[in-house]
């Protein structure tokens, strides 16, 4: 079976976050540093890039600190946006889905359940959901529908050999991470079904929670899949960035 290398893309931060933030109703004492990230698949044949990050015009807009285009940290391990073929969107908040017209030859995977979630259900629209999401990519997503560049996914789906979609609800309505058949065995990219690696050694979620049930649900289902808790990968922890190779400045090699 086809085989990949997994590179986090740190894109912004560091943030500094209260505990309760990333461990959900504890350490609210406690200061977390976080990222931002995006992740690359690469393989012999393929390259798949997973969340699009945030444009430089959100990116002002919201102050990100310690930004820099997705866009110009995947040209130092020699992918081109520009030329990205599949992009999968985990969850449709804005920094994990802000940056999807930074790939204009993209195809887009996303769950069908996430996407008409942000687009069509009232309840997106309100305070809590509204902070968190962006009109600007979802209007971009959304004048993809009906073509080839928007592929809206039911569960869990192969998208290519040895890379495969898994349903994982939670911190969002549909929420989908990505399992990746690595040298070292199936590694998943969780993206915020964690924030940091204690959420899933403490089986404790973080913040921003949609349904808590369906959260540890996931737990168990990505557990199950993951070859082991070393291979499974949380979505802002500090330590993507410092307890891998570095193979590029904002750029390591997970697995
Ligand atoms: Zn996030």
């Amino acid at each position: 079976m086809s085989q990949y290398e997994i590179y986090a893309i740190k894109y912004a931060g560091p943030f500094v976050r209260t505990g309760a933030h990333v461990m959900w109703y504890q350490d609210w004492e406690k200061i977390e540093t976080i990222n931002y990230y995006i992740w690359c698949i690469k393989g012999a044949d393929e390259t798949v890039v997973v969340d699009a990050g945030v444009t430089p015009q959100m990116a002002s807009e919201r102050e990100l600190e310690g930004y820099v285009n997705p866009a110009e940290v995947l040209a130092r391990i020699n992918v081109k946006a520009d030329e990205v073929r599949h992009v999968i969107i985990t969850h449709m908040h804005f920094d994990h889905a802000g940056g999807a017209a930074l790939f204009p030859q993209a195809s887009f995977y996303i769950q069908e359940d996430e996407y008409r979630f942000w687009l069509e259900d009232p309840v997106a629209g309100r305070p809590a959901f509204k902070q968190v999401s962006d009109s600007v990519s979802s209007g971009y997503l959304k004048s993809l529908e009906g073509t080839n560049r928007l592929v809206l996914l039911k569960g869990d789906q192969q998208i290519l050999p040895g890379i495969q979609c898994l349903l994982s609800p939670g911190h969002t309505v549909a929420l989908q991470t990505v399992a990746v058949n690595t040298a070292g065995g199936t590694a998943i990219i969780g993206s915020d079904c964690a924030h940091v690696f204690r959420n899933y050694q403490e089986d404790w979620p973080s913040a921003l929670i949609v349904d808590l049930v369906g959260w540890m649900k996931t737990y168990d289902k990505l557990r199950e899949r993951a070859s082991s808790a070393e291979l499974l990968f949380p979505g802002h922890d500090r330590l993507l960035a410092e307890n891998y190779p570095v193979v590029a400045a904002d750029v390591t090699r997970l697995v």
